[in-house]
């Protein structure tokens, strides 16, 4: 059987933090802030693993008001996600996602994130699709007060 899910997230920048993009770092001025990493393309993507095989989402199964899970890397919150979806039976199959951000630029770091999330699912890096696009200016993320991330994730089930 094959399932679909979908993901959706957003961030905002905040000063003093780190920014970690789809696992990796990126120098910027500001990073993204929130309870974990703030990694919000793999937020968007565990949640769309998790929609598809019927969970719910990262904040049920992840919460901020957790301690253990202060500052995790979402890499792990990846694997975590891959795991419950494994021990209903699902296998993944691919995830496509794009990340809505005015700055910084994500080309040159492309190929380092689909390494990461590819490895934290278990997948191959050609099954994670990862796109970028500015907001046109326009709105909150125009104003480059965050960023967004969308995604999709398959998975089948025997
Ligand atoms: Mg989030």
């Amino acid at each position: 059987m094959n399932l679909t899910g979908i993901g959706y997230d957003i961030h905002r920048f905040a000063e003093g933090r780190k920014l970690v993009l789809g696992g990796v770092e990126i120098a910027h001025p500001v990073g993204l802030d929130g309870h974990s990493d703030a990694d919000v393309l793999c937020h968007a993507i565990a949640d769309a693993v998790l929609g598809a095989v019927g969970e719910r989402d990262i904040g049920h199964h992840f919460p901020n008001t957790d301690e253990s899970i202060r500052g995790i890397s979402s890499l792990e919150i990846l694997r975590r996600s891959r795991a419950i979806v494994e021990a209903e039976g699902g296998r993944i199959v691919n995830i496509d996602s794009s990340l809505i951000a005015e700055a910084p630029k994500i080309g040159p770091h492309l190929d380092a994130m689909r390494g990461k999330i590819a490895a934290a699912l278990g997948i191959a890096p050609k099954r994670v699709g990862i796109k970028a696009t500015t907001n046109e200016r326009l709105g909150s993320i125009g104003r480059e007060e965050g960023i967004a991330a969308m995604a999709v994730a398959s998975v089948v089930v025997d």
